[in-house]
């Protein structure tokens, strides 16, 4: 079962189902895309929302949420690191929810206008011949069967798109895929869940939420807590396998005056760049601002790169002998540069209640990586499903329970058919 826009939830101020006196309070804490998109499934099924946070989408402290390229990828994406099986099948699933509502927010001019996100092809680009490499075969065929729209499979992109030739892309596919202007939609998101009735308050949670679990729900007179707080799961969840990987990302005009517009997102993966963690990324961030990226630093807690870092100089380069017009790319004057820390966790992302404490009512959504936007609305989806199991007094599952009962559930009902 997936998440539908206007059936289950609706992109609109009113929300779908109207909340009573009695209908359950949930305290979501954190206020970047996965605190806001839960927010929003949940106040859409009749609950009542408080969001929680210390910081919100801001144009001069920007969350991480801001921070990314935004692009929709089919997981593992080329800046990603699963490192589980399960969390992998999982986060198909998800993004390819996430998939179908944000290409139906797309599809309504006014609404695609509103919320920064659109539809635009989105080529990969292979140093061999996609067939030759077994992970990136099977990646591709299950591509093509999962509902994307405008697949296409063919060499001709390298030279329609203005790539070098002599960087040695030999193979390529395109699909349609959202591309998220993440200011505009962080600010659309909060604005949309204020007017289905969620309460803001800031505050910083500074501890373990199982040891203050009890009078954080008294406080707030909430049924359940739903924990989105990114790599601050390392201390709300105690979880110590919760880490930083380091982005960055240049910003250039790409009005058409320095280099031929680019309309598609470019990337080439990390083998073809040389190196795992200094990729080719490029993505138009709006109508004027392209970014160029990327890099992937594990590990790096501090944002004190820069444009003349030299991590930052070499994904300069390589994107410019990638697409040579980039060589004239002016970098935007307001804001040149952004980076980031992609919330990864050891076994990759958390979508799971509490296990440690008996009967809790903690959600946890946190470790979404370099794939926040893309997993959005799947996430959010099993978080009221969660939700609704914590509120009936279900005994918590671990994740990959929860995986093995579908994929077993999916098998017998495939046997009955
Ligand atoms: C360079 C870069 C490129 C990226 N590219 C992409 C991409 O192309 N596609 C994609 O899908 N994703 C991409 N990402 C990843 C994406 O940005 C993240 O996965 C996503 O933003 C995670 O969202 P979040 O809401 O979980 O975390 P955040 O945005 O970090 O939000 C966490 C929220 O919790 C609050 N909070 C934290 N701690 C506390 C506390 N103790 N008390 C109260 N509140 C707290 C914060 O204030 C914030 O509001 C990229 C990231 C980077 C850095």
């Amino acid at each position: 079962m997936s998440l539908t826009l206007w059936k289950d939830i609706s992109p609109l101020g009113q929300r779908l189902r109207e909340p009573t006196s009695r209908s359950p309070h949930i305290l979501v804490i954190g206020g970047g895309v996965t605190g806001l998109i839960s927010s929003w499934v949940l106040l859409d099924r009749g609950y009542h929302v408080t969001i929680l946070s210390n910081a919100w989408a801001s144009d001069e402290q920007r969350l991480t949420s801001q921070i990314a390229g935004a692009l929709w990828e089919f997981p593992p994406a080329v800046c990603g690191q699963h490192t589980d099986a399960i969390s992998l099948a999982h986060s198909k699933r998800w993004c390819m929810t996430a998939y179908h509502i944000w290409d139906g927010i797309a599809a309504i001019p006014a609404l695609s206008d509103a919320s920064g996100v659109r539809m635009m092809p989105s080529d990969f680009f292979f140093p061999e011949t996609v067939e030759n490499d077994p992970a990136q075969r099977s990646k591709m065929t299950e591509i093509m069967a999962s509902g994307v729209r405008g697949f296409y499979r063919g060499s001709d992109l390298i030279d329609e798109r203005g790539i070098d030739p002599e960087y040695g892309a030999v193979d390529a596919y395109e699909l349609m895929a959202p591309i998220i202007d993440t200011d505009k939609s962080m600010h659309w998101l909060m604005d949309l869940v204020e007017s289905k009735g969620a309460k803001f308050v800031t505050e910083t949670i500074t501890r373990d939420l199982v040891d203050i679990e009890d009078s954080l729900r008294a406080r707030f007179d909430a049924d359940v807590i739903v924990n989105c707080t990114g790599l601050q799961g390392e201390v709300l969840a105690g979880d110590d396998t919760v880490y930083p990987i380091r982005g960055g990302l240049i910003r250039v005009i790409n009005d058409g005056t320095d280099f031929p517009k680019v309309d598609a997102a470019l990337t080439i993966t990390a083998d073809a760049a040389g190196s795992a963690n200094e990729i080719v990324f490029l993505v138009p961030r709006n109508d004027n601002i392209l970014l160029i990226g990327g890099i992937a630093e594990p590990n790096e807690w501090d944002l004190n790169l820069t444009l003349e870092s030299p991590i930052i100089s070499r994904m300069r380069e390589r994107c410019e002998k990638f697409l040579p017009g980039l060589k004239d790319a002016r970098v935007d004057p307001d804001y040149p540069f952004a980076q980031g820390l992609r919330p990864f966790r050891g076994k990759n992302v958390r979508v799971e209640r509490e296990l440690r404490r008996t009967g809790s009512r903690i959600v946890h959504s946190y470790g979404q990586g370099g794939a926040g936007w893309s997993l959005s609305f799947g996430c959010a989806q099993d978080v009221s499903m969660l939700v609704d199991e914590a509120l009936s007094g279900a005994p918590a599952r671990p994740m990959g329970d929860i995986m093995t009962h579908d994929l077993k559930a999916g098998k017998s009902e495939r046997r009955r058919r």
